[in-house]
């Protein structure tokens, strides 16, 4: 099988499983607990904050462990919009995922904001002008994320963060498709929040980080014990923590400049293959930025088939992808976010990735590239446009 559905989730890592092993079984004590036991769980988990805060140039105290990059999410934007509010306006990208989508639709319904959803362009771009234009003396949080998951698109985020700046507004960058493929460092990038998963670095599912800077507050999603500085109550779940924390010690991640090293092998074999793609498969559309798209995502509708109808047929010849985001997986709905880049919702519901890990090789490509013109040619033949 050619796995090429990365940004959907990624195999746990041999070194992460035995670096997580030891806290699921032996050292398995509540880092709340007083005794011995728990002692140790509370230095291991200790450790695996400050590996990650120094992974992304911050301090220990202002990384908050999840479950996820979900709930992280749901922490940033609501924690900060609600924590301290300016006002109750915020501004986002028409583009986010359904986790910042949903958390300011909540804050709309429920906390009565309101919401300034920017423009993208057909690449998936927003312009810091918009953004500036968007910004209101009532405004209190910017959230736009670094790259977008259906279609790779890397935004301006150090100019975004600055306009927002300008006005004193905090801002949320979504790094959860970014990470590992882009170097990410908090100051460089200028942003006051930024969150992050593990299960698309080689951690597990179920383990998620949101950095908010040091003095900012924020109003807990989860109420209870106060664990994480109150931030997020729940024991916490230290083995995917010290999971999460090896996983970005390990070569490619373990130093911004092998991040970059990594990065640029694979863009490499990403334009060979988008190349490939658009000369060898009948009406292929490149989506997405063409130039500041992640180097691990080539995104493309195939118009007057249908996306699932191609994903089957990829699945056929053993090459695994999805037709957009894996949260949309099984919806026929065409993506929100081909709309806002303005294809028509026909030629957005024909919407197939491809998504590269670390390990794919220029042979995996061409072979999937071989497979899509097959699976292309027997949809159009095949004549059924709709699943
Ligand atoms: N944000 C982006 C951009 C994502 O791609 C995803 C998952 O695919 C998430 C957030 C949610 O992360 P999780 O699956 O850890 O909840």
């Amino acid at each position: 099988m050619i796995y090429l559905d990365a940004a959907a989730t990624t195999p746990v890592r041999r070194e992460v499983l035995e670096a997580m092993w030891p806290y699921l079984a032996g050292e398995f004590g509540n880092p709340s607990s007083t005794h011995s036991l728990g002692d140790r769980a509370a230095r291991a988990l200790a450790q695996a904050r400050s590996t990650v805060a120094d992974w992304l140039g911050c301090r220990a105290s202002e990384i908050a462990f999840t479950s996820g990059g979900t709930e992280a999410d749901n922490l940033a934007v609501k924690g900060i919009a609600l924590g301290a509010p300016r006002g109750r306006h915020v501004v986002v990208s028409a583009i986010e995922h359904p986790a910042v989508m949903s958390s300011v639709e909540y804050l709309e319904r429920v906390h009565g904001f309101s919401v300034t959803v920017l423009p993208v362009d057909a690449g998936g771009l927003v312009s810091p002008d918009d953004l500036a234009d968007a910004l209101r003396d009532d405004t209190t949080l910017v959230s736009v994320m670094l790259a977008n998951n259906e279609i790779g698109t890397v935004q301006p985020i150090q100019s975004l963060a600055a306009v927002a700046h300008d006005r004193g507004v905090p801002f949320h960058t979504d790094a959860v498709q970014a990470a590992g493929w882009l170097p990410l460092d908090v100051g460089a990038l200028g942003v006051d929040a930024l969150t992050l998963s593990g299960h698309k670095l080689g951690a597990p599912k179920g383990i998620g980080v949101a950095y908010v800077r040091g003095r900012l507050p924020v109003e807990p999603v989860l109420h209870g014990g106060g664990q994480e500085r109150g931030r997020r109550s729940g024991t916490e779940n230290v083995a995917f923590a010290v999971g999460l924390a090896r996983a970005v010690t390990l070569p490619p991640l373990d130093s911004a400049s092998s991040v970059s090293d990594a990065a640029s092998g694979v863009a490499a074999l990403r334009d060979d293959f988008i190349a490939r793609v658009l000369a060898t498969v009948p009406g292929a559309v490149l989506t997405g930025d063409p130039v500041h798209r992640l180097p691990s995502v080539a995104s493309f509708c195939f118009p007057g088939t249908s996306g699932e109808s191609v994903l089957l047929q990829l699945e056929e010849r053993d090459v695994v992808v999805s037709s957009g985001s894996a949260c949309a997986a099984g919806s026929d709905d065409p993506s929100p976010v081909l709309l806002a880049c303005g294809y028509p919702p026909a030629v957005a519901q024909t919407a197939v990735r491809f998504t590269f890990t670390h390990e794919t090789t220029a042979a995996d490509l061409a072979a999937a590239a071989d497979a899509l013109r097959a699976s292309v040619v027997a949809v159009t033949s095949l004549g059924s446009p709709r699943p």
